[in-house]
């Protein structure tokens, strides 16, 4: 696999630590993954050995989405990082996208998100 166009979210991420700890971001706005995400963060979310930078009680785990018109009804279905590879192989292009939750305080933001697949328009557009 060779992701391709990757953007980091780990500034963005910086900036909302900073600005929960000024006080301007309230911890409920920060903390406020829906019941949804964090089902996908305990059935199917992989474990990291970061310690949740807002509690510090959990380590996070990283759910991963993808996207893409090539999906059909997979586009935004939750995928095992084992799955990517053959995705990769199978599609032309699509959107990872890697969010991390603490489910413990219920943190969430986006980490990275990146471009996989062939990289070849697929035939029918
Ligand atoms: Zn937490």
């Amino acid at each position: 696999m060779r992701p391709r166009s990757v953007v980091d979210y780990g500034l963005a991420k910086r900036a909302a630590l900073a600005e929960l700890r000024s006080g301007s971001l309230t911890r409920d706005d920060a903390c406020d993954a829906q019941p949804y995400l964090l089902r996908a963060a305990r059935y199917h979310g992989e474990p990291t050995d970061q310690l949740c930078p807002v509690c510090g009680r959990e380590r996070l785990t990283h759910v991963t989405y993808v996207y893409g018109e090539e999906l059909g009804r997979y586009e935004g279905r939750v995928k095992a990082t084992a799955e990517l590879a053959q995705m990769d192989r199978e599609y032309g292009e699509f959107r990872v996208y890697v969010v991390e939750v603490c489910q413990s305080c219920g943190w969430n933001h986006l980490a990275v998100s990146y471009v996989l697949g062939r990289g070849e328009q697929s035939p029918e557009r």
